[in-house]
């Protein structure tokens, strides 16, 4: 969107929307939903108490890579000064914005979105149809995801055409070691279809297990739209991160060595599924492995680099907020659950 196209909406809808937004299920009548938090919170403290816990927060930790809710919160008071500061400094640039309007109004809440749409417009804007060209989806599969896999672990990727496929839009691939040794089947789906659900997701259709005799069959579920026949798939940066996104969470379903199902590849502890994802992800922009996939499908020219800076400062904006939008959700959700089931307020004083 850009800034010309921006609606430019009274101020005081705004806030009117805003201020609904942020009172739903808390203002009496059949969708206020104070007194049903009020119960979870009750119960779920009553139940720690049982489990010999001192709250409920402490017994959903235990289990969590993170140990204990003292860590929880130490690492959190490390992340908020730093992102508080980055988000007052992205609100000083929106007042900024507003000043120069002749807006002559302080920034509230109801005003971030609209004006931190135009500030992006006018500083990070980049025509996404621009980068395409460079992510075509076989060369992201291969030169960039497979890749940067072979690069990192050895393991190599062989399609296997004679196994049966759930979808003509499939491709499926064995995986194997640097000594040949089989590693996985690998399903690559990618292309949206009507049946399909939205989003993108990684899932392991036979889990690894010693127990069981298993080996993994792992798929990556995207959905990209499909081009019309004899047309290239290009992605969009955003697509290309997803990619690498799914594939981490892949990869842990594929190097599992575990006895039992229970515990195979992501079945592991909530806060811990995440990171493998999260590192693969970094190698969809690291130069080894960009430069060796993101060429142009018809010159072969590669990504320019003042591109790429650009979806990396855009992917940047904005992040104050959202960082501190969900550490405060997050201190106020840890806060909730260390409360004593007789400490919980009662419904009317929830808000
Ligand atoms: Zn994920």
């Amino acid at each position: 969107m850009s800034t010309s196209s921006l609606p430019a909406r009274p101020r005081a809808l705004r806030q009117r929307l805003f201020e609904t937004s942020i009172n739903r299920n808390s203002r009496g009548g059949e969708f206020d939903n104070r007194e049903v938090i009020a119960k979870i919170a009750k119960v779920r403290a009553e139940r720690a108490a049982l489990l010999g816990y001192a709250h409920h927060a402490a017994l959903q930790i235990d289990e969590q890579t993170a140990g204990s809710v003292e860590n929880v919160l130490r690492l959190m008071a490390q992340l908020a000064p730093p992102a508080v500061a980055n988000a007052r400094k992205e609100a000083a640039d929106l007042q900024a914005v507003i000043d120069a309007e002749g807006g002559g109004f302080q920034l509230q809440p109801w005003d971030w979105d609209y004006y931190s749409e135009k500030v992006r417009a006018a500083r990070y804007a980049f025509d996404a149809a621009q980068v395409r060209p460079y992510f075509e989806m076989n060369r992201v599969l291969e030169d960039g995801v497979f890749y940067a896999a072979t690069q990192l672990f050895g393991i190599t990727f062989h399609e296997r055409t004679d196994l049966p496929k759930y979808h003509d839009d499939t491709r499926i691939f064995e995986v194997r070691n640097e000594d040949g040794s089989p590693v996985a089947l690998f399903i690559v789906d990618w292309y949206a279809r009507p049946s399909k659900r939205g989003g993108a997701w990684a899932n392991a259709y036979v889990s690894q297990s010693g127990l069981l005799g298993t080996m993994p069959v792992i798929a990556n579920h995207l959905n990209v739209p499909k081009p019309p026949a004899g047309e290239p798939t290009l992605l969009t940066n955003d697509e290309v991160v997803t990619a690498f996104h799914e594939f981490g969470h892949a990869l842990h379903g594929m190097f599992s060595q575990v006895q039992y199902p229970r515990f195979a590849g992501t079945a592991v502890a909530r806060d811990f599924v995440e990171f493998p994802s999260q590192v693969n992800e970094m190698w969809a922009t690291w130069p080894a492995v960009l430069s060796h996939f993101a060429k142009h499908y018809q010159t072969g020219e590669r990504l320019p680099a003042a591109l790429l800076e650009k979806i990396q400062a855009a992917a940047k904006f904005n992040e104050g907020y959202r960082t501190t939008e969900y550490l405060a959700a997050t201190l106020l959700d840890l806060t909730w659950h260390q409360l004593k089931a007789d400490e919980v307020p009662a419904a009317d004083q929830v808000l």
